[in-house]
């Protein structure tokens, strides 16, 4: 962190608010931060000027919060209470609503507390590890010859024979194209039955697959296009204790999965920051090299 900052001029005053972040991160996605002010028409020593984002780069990985979002069979879905919405006596129109959600449901960030005691909340996640380069790990066949299938060591080890070694900072996403479920939740969880926890089924990660990702690699997050980084039969949520235990968040629920590239895109989270959090909403998006 902040390494890359000490070799390079500082950006100009103009542009340092915003690129600090970027500068900061530097160290771990270099290519990713200067593809991202390439993007965003941003040269990476100057004034921030030129066009507006290219939006043809920007994919947005968040399914839609309303009464049809996917939610753990125990919880509770989302629910939005419409307020005011139209012309007041003054004569100018006016829409605020409220909603209630539950924090792990839909397109979510799990926080590291989820699983492991006296680590961080959601508020604490810092930014930069919410965002890096994107590792998809494309396990359709498998997912496909079996709801249940838990990504392998071996899928990483096949993923970095194509394309090198998973780079530090990565987030790496399982890749089981189940959003083509979505929202149909008897066919994404394997039961439409609300509290049914004894009939899920989809893919998720191996306790062995992130074990290694942590103890080979310098990861700093998963994620995944399915409800859970444990597949769906899991009783004792084993992958979550694993990734939460070493203080690092998961993203779940990934939509748009099949809109990104094997490598070469950057994951951004931005997860809600909830005080105490056990987990966010978050409004995820790639950007394409
Ligand atoms: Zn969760």
């Amino acid at each position: 962190m902040g390494g890359a900052a000490r070799g390079e001029p500082p950006p100009p005053v103009a542009s340092r608010r915003g690129v600090a972040l970027w500068v900061s991160r530097a160290a771990r996605v270099g290519p990713q931060l200067l593809l991202l002010l390439a993007v965003a028409g941003m040269p990476a020593h100057g004034v921030a000027a030129g066009p507006a984002i290219d939006e043809s780069r920007v994919v947005d990985l968040t399914y839609t919060f309303d009464d049809t979002t996917i939610y753990w069979p125990t919880e509770d879905g989302f629910h939005l209470q419409q307020g005011p919405h139209g012309f007041t006596p003054q004569g100018y129109f006016y829409a605020a609503n409220h909603f209630t959600t539950a924090e792990h449901g839909g397109t979510h960030m799990d926080a590291p507390i989820h699983f492991a005691q006296g680590r961080s909340t959601a508020d604490q996640v810092p930014l930069p590890a919410t965002m890096g380069p994107a590792v998809v790990v494309d396990v359709r066949d498998a997912a496909a010859a079996d709801r249940d299938y838990r990504l392998t060591v071996a899928d990483l080890e096949r993923w970095e024979a194509k394309y090198g070694r998973i780079p530090d900072g990565a987030i790496v996403l399982m890749r089981s194209d189940w959003g083509r479920f979505w929202p149909n939740r008897r066919d994404y969880l394997g039961t439409a039955e609300k509290g049914d926890v004894a009939n899920l089924h989809f893919p998720g990660f191996s306790k062995e697959a992130a074990e290694w990702l942590l103890a080979r690699r310098s990861i700093d997050a998963i994620g995944v296009d399915t409800p859970s980084i444990d597949h769906g039969p899991s009783k004792t949520f084993i992958v979550h204790q694993t990734i939460n235990g070493a203080n690092k968040p998961a993203f779940e629920n990934v939509a748009n999965m099949d809109k990104l590239p094997e490598q070469g895109a950057l994951f951004v989270a931005l997860p809600m920051k909830i005080g105490g959090g056990s987990g966010a909403p978050a409004r995820i998006m790639a950007v394409l090299p």
